[in-house]
């Protein structure tokens, strides 16, 4: 099997929403009018963002949902997205298993695999999505106003929990296990969240590497500051099998949930609960965006807690 039949075979399906999909030297499509299309790319390299265990079918899952949740992110509506592979060798029953996940997710959000390009190399899975939304509709990381509300979706720190048992930082009960790495493997992608917090968050952004990180985009970005209240961050059930430490650790700094934490005016707080009983999924408030330009941790008693851990970074790490 060469190059051209591994795409023809494996990846070349029809694209419903576009005017030409794979084939030529572009796909071409169309944006409705008074759209703009909101892009972005997300890179998975073995070893690095996944084990080199891991299961290729939970794995074209995840890197496209970890696509899908940017444009959540940005409440967005996703419709098309491009692959780029770099593969040590050719494995048929790896691309089987692989693109079968990766059609699953993509048959789920009803978006089309247009493009790409496949060389030989360390395994490398590079996607790059678009979808549209209505001209000045994006949830930008930049419109936190001091007063608005912080909330995030979900519980938190499941996929951090199962890193910590996978790198032997601690040993989980095997069903415990099993969940959080149901967490790290198949993140759910918000995009139906993410769609109708349009005209109510201020500002949004996806939780990839860590809450108190995270929030500290939108902080910079909105020139202001935050408070989280440990007590009042949704953590997995789970998570009540790690020492303490380790637990906070995994809510306020572990990535890979890929839920939302987005702000809002203290008037839209009671449409978001109206909005998680009809998504069905939880949307809780941890704090408020203040004057200033940090994000303050208060215990129960609202006094600051020192924040000890820091988001994930890849370039803090030397492989
Ligand atoms: P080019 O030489 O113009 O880069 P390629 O031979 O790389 O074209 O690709 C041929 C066609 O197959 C193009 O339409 C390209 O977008 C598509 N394609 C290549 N690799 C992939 C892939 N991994 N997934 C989806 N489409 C792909
Ligand atoms: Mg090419």
């Amino acid at each position: 099997m060469n190059e051209f039949d591994l795409i023809a075979h494996y990846f070349k399906r029809p694209a419903k929403n576009a005017d030409l999909g794979i084939g030529d030297d572009a796909a071409l499509v169309s944006v409705a009018a008074g759209h703009q299309l909101a892009i972005s790319a997300d890179m998975l390299v073995e070893g690095r963002h996944f084990f080199s265990d891991a299961d290729p079918e939970r794995l074209g899952r995840k890197v496209l949902a970890v696509n899908l949740s940017d444009l959540a992110a940005m409440g967005a509506k996703p419709s098309w997205f491009t692959l780029s592979l770099a593969l040590p060798k050719m494995d048929e029953p790896w691309l089987e298993a692989f693109s079968r996940g990766l059609f699953a997710m993509a048959g789920e959000h009803d978006i089309s695999l247009i493009g790409g390009d496949t060389t030989c190399g360390p395994l490398t899975i590079a996607i790059q999505i678009a979808g549209s939304l209505p001209r000045g509709q994006a949830l930008l990381r930049s419109g936190a106003r001091a007063g608005d509300e912080v909330w995030v979706s979900g519980p938190l720190g499941g996929a951090a929990a199962a890193v910590m048992h996978r790198t032997g930082r601690v040993k989980l009960p095997s069903d415990v296990a099993e969940r959080c790495d149901l967490r790290l493997d198949v993140p759910v992608p918000r995009i139906e969240l993410g769609l109708r917090l349009r005209g109510i968050a201020s500002a949004a952004l996806d939780i990839s590497d860590g809450l108190l990180a995270d929030l500290r985009h939108i902080c910079e970005q909105s020139a202001c500051g935050a408070e989280v209240r440990l007590d009042a961050v949704p953590f997995v059930e789970d998570l009540h099998a790690l020492p303490e430490h380790l637990r906070q650790e995994a809510f306020l700094a572990g990535g890979d949930d890929y839920e939302l934490c987005f702000t809002a005016a203290p008037d839209q707080h009671k449409a978001i609960i109206a909005l998680a009983d009809e998504l069905e999924l939880g949307l809780t408030l941890v704090g408020k965006i203040i004057q200033g330009n940090t994000v303050h941790l208060l215990d129960a008693s609202r006094q600051p807690l020192p924040i000890i851990f820091h988001g994930f970074d890849h370039f803090a790490y030397e492989s």
